[in-house]
């Protein structure tokens, strides 16, 4: 039996999403840019998926475009916006605990004469409003700032950070990807202009997501080739994932406070279970403004790579730091961003819980935990 604590790497797909999806990778096969009766009908059928998608960020239909993934949002609404905007200005602003979909676009603009700046967070992992409101400047032509972040959980304070973008008249992204399916996000409340989000982190297929850009928001085509996406971005829509997406959101927000209110206690149980049983243990981020389904801890005196390593030989999977930094030695520029020194972050561990674990499975993790982590320090001399 397999034990999965990496939910916030990625879900497992709902039964329901996928028979939702099922019959557009078969029978209705159609190209929604077809004129004829198979076409048409899946193009109607994306537009009701744009709609329940729209619904639920309180954004207008025309407002969501379907993109492969996080990644490819984040990627679209960065570039799209700046080069866009390059008559205003070529300075940007974004935090330095982002996702590496936001920080290296970020790093990779730097190199086409872009300036960014990379604000500060605060020792909890909540960034720096005051250093982001000091960092703009006349030629600042884009914020962007995630909403909760993927190792440590932090939710930051995107109200606060919109009305400073809204008063310094800059455009604000936003990566949504951890915090859609956790956080009620209302884009039209918050005056968010973009946000990005992502169906494989709530329970929908991979390789689709979506972008919501504000009506008005001056924004540069990425994709090139057919007029798909109001010619936004091109490329034959991904049907099924489109219809997954749309189910697995509409799901996530039908039960949201009772899902919340199960990923909550269940951590409250495991932070229990763990700080009873295992001494000598740091919780990493801030505690009040977090996902209900992330923890992140550092453990005195071992390495988190052999953690992950025993763990997996029993069937559980968990992840140090972020997914996309796994099998590199650097430390995660998150937990260094929150002050921790490298022998702090090697051995940190990042557990997500999700829908589908249960108290039993915590309490077999942590007696396995216990375990491992006992001999691994017996022969550990950082921690003797
Ligand atoms: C997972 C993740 C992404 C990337 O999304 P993909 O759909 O895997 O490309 C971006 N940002 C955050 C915060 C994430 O957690």
């Amino acid at each position: 039996m397999n034990i999965y604590l990496d939910n916030s790497s990625t879900t497992k797909i709902d039964e329901e999403v996928l028979k939702e999806m099922l019959p557009y990778l078969q029978e209705n096969y159609g190209n929604p840019s077809s004129a004829y009766r198979i076409g048409r009908e899946n193009k109607a059928i994306i537009e009701n998926a744009r709609e329940q998608v729209a619904k639920i960020l309180n954004a207008d239909t025309e407002e969501i475009y379907f993109t492969s993934g996080g990644s490819e949002s984040d990627n679209m609404a960065i570039k799209g916006v700046v080069f866009a905007n390059q008559d205003k200005g070529n300075h940007i602003i974004t935090s330095k605990i982002e996702h590496p979909a936001v920080l290296d676009t970020c790093k990779e603009l730097e190199k086409c004469g872009f300036e960014v700046t990379y604000i500060d967070v605060h020792k909890n992992g909540i960034i720096d409003l005051k250093q982001l409101e000091d960092s703009i400047r006349e030629d600042t032509i884009l914020i962007s700032i995630m909403f909760a972040n993927n190792e440590i959980g932090t939710i930051e304070p995107i109200k606060n950070i919109c009305k400073i973008a809204r008063e310094h008249n800059v455009i604000f992204h936003t990566d949504g990807v951890q915090a859609i399916g956790n956080i009620k996000i209302n884009v039209k409340e918050l005056e968010i202009d973009l946000l990005s989000l992502s169906a494989h982190k709530f329970y929908g297929p991979k390789g689709i997501g979506a972008l919501y850009v504000r009506e008005g928001v001056n924004f540069r085509k990425y994709l090139n080739g057919g007029h798909q996406e109001r010619n936004k971005r091109a490329g034959t829509e991904n049907v099924a994932g489109i219809v997954g997406l749309g189910k697995a959101l509409t799901l996530t927000y039908n039960n949201f406070e009772d899902k919340n209110e199960y990923l909550y206690n269940l951590r409250t149980y495991l932070i229990n279970e763990i700080n009873n049983n295992i001494p000598d243990i740091k919780i990493n981020g801030d505690l009040e403004n977090r996902l209900p389904g992330n923890i992140n801890i550092s453990i005195k005196g071992v390495e988190a790579d052999n953690i992950l390593n025993e763990l997996d030989k029993k069937g559980i999977f968990i992840s140090t730091g972020s997914a996309c930094t796994t099998g590199s030695i650097e430390s995660s520029h998150v937990l260094k961003a929150i002050g921790l020194s490298d022998a702090e972050a090697h051995g940190s561990i990042r557990i997500s819980l999700g829908k589908y674990n249960t108290k039993d499975e915590l309490k077999y993790f942590v007696v396995e935990l216990k375990k491992i982590i006992e001999k691994l320090r017996k022969y550990s001399v950082l921690y003797n």
